[in-house]
């Protein structure tokens, strides 16, 4: 396999994969080789300035330009129209579940959660300290399968100031194929887990927003994504930082941000554009899934996905071993062969396989034969 990547005047030139292990972590996730060996490469010195990036002044010139290519190339990713604005956010997804109340409610009025999961309920809890929230619907659970309500069971607020929901689930590996409708009550998203990974529609939405440690960089830094007249005065007794408004009038740069995530935020992109954008990574996820999936189903004797085909997630493939003894034993041998923090979250148990843009084929090729080899041994 040959890789290479030219990023701005640079290009890495590599035969094969140097690392040793794929790196299934749920987040903070794989990045891709080709963008570690850049970061490596302009450690010491960034671009002749005899420094590195993290050592650059955020005002200057070269910094700024690293933070407008990262935009402009975000831009292009997912076609983000004029009337958006991008913002590039010290402080996880989690800092965005009390932003978008402070900086939505309007002291009157309700807004609608849906719950489908783990981070779903911390986005309602942490509403529910600054206005009135209505949980429009959640996760059901039928014939041993979770599945999310169709919107027509759902009990949506037509005066609600907004409508947030999980696209994917990170922990409970379950992701919506379709978008809600909410007329004229801005859509409010939580693309922490899958922003990238397949094709949106960015004008279906108010506000995307998702911590980079998954599918665009590293952790420190949230992208938000929101459309021009939601940005206005927050809550009162909002911190400063936490005012959408304050960001985007200084163009994420009120305070410093942080470079370096930015920085390698940058680099993601780049690789991505490089590798034919998102509709090319979107078939390489449909695949990468497919096979895991189809395994899981071919071997059903052995192996229990507990969520309903029309749900699952292409990004986060969670399944039980039937013989729930036999767990242990799974993930200690796949560690061995190099496949890496495989085990589910600590509340759901299980495992879990995350297959961001970044998890090459190779590496869910492999874990495929290691279950099937796996279960023909065990079961
Ligand atoms: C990981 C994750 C978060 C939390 O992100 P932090 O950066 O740790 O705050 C929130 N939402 C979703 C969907 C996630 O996957």
């Amino acid at each position: 396999m040959t890789l290479q990547i030219k990023l701005e005047s640079r290009t890495i030139d590599k035969v094969e994969r140097m690392r040793k292990v794929y790196n299934f972590s749920a987040g903070p996730a794989m990045l891709p080789e080709e963008v570690l060996l850049q970061a490596q490469a302009e450690m010491l010195d960034w671009h002749e300035t005899g420094m590195s990036i993290m050592e650059l002044g955020h005002r200057g010139p070269e910094f700024k330009r690293v933070a407008e290519k990262a935009e402009a190339d975000l831009r292009e990713l997912m076609s983000i129209p004029k009337n958006y604005q991008v913002l590039f956010l010290a402080g996880g997804a989690t800092t965005q579940f009390s932003m978008v109340p402070l900086n939505l409610f309007d002291g009157k009025r309700s807004a609608d959660y849906v719950d489908t999961g783990i981070w779903s309920k911390k986005a309602i809890a942490e509403a529910s300290r600054y206005g009135r929230v209505n949980v429009v619907a959640q996760t059901q659970h039928q014939d041993r399968l979770d599945y999310i309500p169709a919107q027509d069971q759902w009990t949506m607020n037509e005066d609600a100031v907004y409508l947030h929901y999980t696209p994917n689930e990170t922990i409970g590996g379950i992701e919506f194929q379709w978008i809600p409708q909410t007329g004229n009550v801005p859509l409010v998203a939580d693309m922490t887990s899958m922003i990238l990974s397949r094709p949106v529609n960015v004008n279906d939405y108010g506000i995307i927003y998702a911590g980079a440690q998954k599918n665009i960089g590293q952790a420190g830094i949230t992208v938000v994504i929101i459309r021009e007249d939601l940005i206005k005065e927050p809550l009162p007794k909002t911190p400063a930082l936490y005012s959408y408004k304050l960001h985007a009038e200084h163009n994420s740069f009120y305070n410093t941000p942080p470079t370096y995530s930015w920085y390698i935020s940058g680099l993601v992109l780049a690789w991505m554009k490089h590798k034919g954008g998102v509709q090319a990574f979107y078939q390489q996820n449909l695949r990468k899934a497919k096979t895991l999936y189809s395994l899981i189903d071919q071997y059903k004797d052995f192996y229990i996905s507990r969520v309903h085909p029309d749900c699952r997630s292409l990004m986060n493939v969670m399944f039980h071993l039937c013989n729930e003894t036999l767990t242990p034993h799974f993930l200690e041998e796949a560690e061995k062969i190099g496949l890496t923090n495989l085990r589910g979250h600590r509340v759901s148990g299980g495992v879990r396989a995350s297959i961001y843009n970044a998890m090459p084929e190779d590496g869910v090729n492999m874990l495929a034969d290691f279950m099937m080899d796996f279960a023909r041994r065990k079961g």
